[in-house]
């Protein structure tokens, strides 16, 4: 993004909105050169960050990897793929909203483990337990007592106890 009062192509961030219904994020940018601040709109496809690895390496994201993902945790699950398309958009439309050009893949699994923990409870603890390093086994089956005392929808005592 080149500064129009400058040309140099290094800028900062300031602030990220989504407009357009999520279409287009407006930004207010600042020039790393001559610190004049401009706003810029752009196309949502722009703005997807990119993902850093643990190993460091960035790769572009991945909207099927995510849905195979997401899809493998919800086997023999009752979630609708309608539910899984919705929660997938959103999840699309909070990476674009951190206004970050990459954002590391442990906090896209976050966002996942937040968008299963909405759809089922099963499949949100399937994930987690592959996904999160649990610190130890303890915390992993505080984690399934937690989701069960919490009395949410649909969850499913006794389904899901051999893991992965
Ligand atoms: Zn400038």
């Amino acid at each position: 993004m080149f500064c129009p009062f400058c040309g140099a192509q290094d800028t900062k961030v300031i602030d990220s909105r989504l407009v357009a219904d999520g279409g287009q994020v407006r930004r207010r940018r600042e020039c790393l050169s001559c610190s004049e601040r401009f706003t810029t709109f752009e196309t949502a496809e722009l703005v997807m960050p990119r993902v850093v690895k643990s190993d460091g390496t960035r790769e572009p994201f991945n909207e099927s990897k995510l849905r195979a993902g997401m899809l493998r945790a919800l086997e023999k699950r009752p979630v609708s793929m309608e539910d899984l398309e919705a929660a997938i958009s959103r999840l699309c439309h909070r990476l674009r909203a951190t206004g970050e050009r990459e954002v590391p893949a442990r906090e896209v699994g976050e966002f996942v483990m937040e968008a299963l923990q909405e759809l089922d409870d099963v499949a949100y603890v399937r994930f987690a337990s592959v996904y999160r390093s649990f610190q130890d086994i303890s915390e992993f089956a505080a984690e399934v007592d937690r989701l069960r005392k919490g009395g949410r929808k649909d969850g499913e005592p006794g389904d899901d106890q051999g893991g992965a």
